[in-house]
């Protein structure tokens, strides 16, 4: 390259020397060169306006302007990188094409769009399942097109760890599993996934457990009423015989305590709407808790603190609340030995209301505690023998906080105490009307 320009700049030069000799021959060498400047300067203008005419429109011919010289080089390479780009776009073309056809043949919605929720693209599934348009829904933002109110928290959130599940907004009959992932420049993938079925078994599920404890309670109360009269008239009864009503009144209580349980877990599960509709004075809730709490102590004599950072009012529903930390102070109670500690306190910071229940019992082994939350798992089923515990107390914490958008935090150590904590979002949080003064 370098070897033809300086080859090109001799050629120039040549040329204007040329034409001043030529000059010089007729006595005007100034004019030589004059002329010979300006036919150099009208063959660049002419190279010039066949560049500027064929960059302007280089797909109108294959080929590019031909040229000698410079411009000749100038045109070839011109042309020579314009091929490239041409078979790089095919190439991406192509490869665009066949993402798109693949996710096209997708039996998930794939949605994507810009960081403030613009469509911009999306395949035949998310058609199908979301109900969008290709010819009007172009550009449109997507929570105007899918108007439950939970899917644009979700989207604006930027949390997406969890799927949010909805109803699809064009066939409600169709239940949705959202995913979405960040790329790009902000941007967002979204993939709709129909979980109907698993929907429909998860309720079937429900409703039997719901079912089968509700009509399991009534013949258990009777069973445990006749059990409650015969333990009274124990006295009466034959020695061999008492032990045996003893032990069947215990084991009847058991699961008479069982099932509510399982009632109240399945009441929980589906109870969501009534969360957002009452305010919580989270203060007395725990002054009556813990007041039970030290009944269920008796003579093992604990010691529970409540310390209460912020008396604003907590937006949930009181009862679900209610089980969940009785569940949580409970357990304290239940897994301390006697004369330890328990303290409970209510605070609050930026990121929302805790609630935490410390204890100096038995504690945890750290294997245990993802699994702590599932129904019926017992840390130790050997150390839990004689607390009277159903295995259900967390996981129906864990839906009470579901409910109400928090999370429950666990730390615990073996023989160093747990503490269980309750995280609720900042939202959540009601100032207190003051009180009319009495007149
Ligand atoms: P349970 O009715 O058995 O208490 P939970 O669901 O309330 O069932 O608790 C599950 C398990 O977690 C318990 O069996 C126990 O092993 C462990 N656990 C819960 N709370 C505590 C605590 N405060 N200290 C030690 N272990 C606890």
């Amino acid at each position: 390259m370098q070897h033809n320009w300086s080859r090109y700049l001799r050629y120039i030069i040549g040329g204007l020397i040329g034409s001043t000799l030529v000059g010089l021959y007729f006595g005007e060498p100034v004019y030589g060169l004059t002329f010979g400047l300006i036919v150099y300067l009208w063959w660049t203008l002419v190279q010039a306006r066949r560049l500027y005419q064929w960059l302007a429109n280089p797909s109108a011919t294959d080929e590019a302007p031909q040229s000698i010289g410079l411009w000749g080089d100038i045109f070839d390479n011109l042309h020579k990188l314009h091929q490239t780009h041409l078979r790089t776009q095919d190439r991406l073309r192509a490869q665009i094409n066949r993402v798109q056809e693949s996710t096209n043949a997708m039996r998930d919605g794939v949605i994507m769009t810009d960081s403030r929720g613009a469509m911009e693209w999306w395949n035949g599934s998310a058609e199908y399942l979301l109900g969008f348009r290709r010819n009007t829904d172009q550009g449109q933002y997507i929570h105007n097109l899918i108007r439950t109110p939970a899917f644009k928290t979700y989207f604006d959130s930027r949390n997406y760890r969890e799927p949010l599940e909805i109803h699809s907004p064009a066939k409600p009959h169709i239940h949705l599993q959202i995913q979405i992932s960040l790329f790009g420049d902000d941007d967002r993938l979204i993939v709709a996934k129909d979980v109907t079925r698993l929907y429909q078994l998860e309720q079937m599920r429900r409703d039997f457990v719901g079912n089968v404890s509700h009509e399991m309670r009534t013949p258990l109360t009777v069973i445990s009423g006749y059990l409650e009269t015969l333990v009274d008239n124990a006295a009466d009864l034959p020695p061999k015989w008492r032990r045996a009503i003893n032990t069947m009144a215990a084991q009847s209580s058991r699961m008479e305590a069982l099932i509510t349980d399982l009632i109240l877990l399945s009441r929980i599960e589906t109870g969501e709407q009534t969360v957002n509709d009452t305010l919580t004075d989270v203060d007395q809730l725990l002054a009556q808790i813990c007041h039970d709490a030290r009944a269920l102590s008796g003579e093992k004599q604990h010691e529970i603190t409540v310390h209460i950072g912020d008396y604003r009012l907590l937006k949930g529903d009181e009862s679900q609340l209610r089980s969940a930390f009785s569940n949580l102070i409970f357990n304290a109670v239940k897994y301390t030995p006697a004369n330890g500690q328990i303290s409970v306190s209510w605070s609050t910071n930026r990121e929302g209301a805790h609630l935490s229940v410390k204890d100096t019992g038995i504690g945890i082994d750290p294997v245990h505690i993802p699994r702590l939350t599932e129904r019926f798992y017992r840390a130790d089923p050997s150390r839990h023998k004689d607390t009277g515990g159903t295995g259900l107390g967390l996981a129906i914490v864990k839906h009470v906080l579901l409910n109400h958008d928090g999370n429950l935090e666990i730390r615990s150590r073996i023989g160093e105490g747990s503490e269980f904590i309750c995280h609720f979002p900042r939202e959540r949080l009601v100032e207190r009307i003051p009180e009319k003064a009495e007149s």
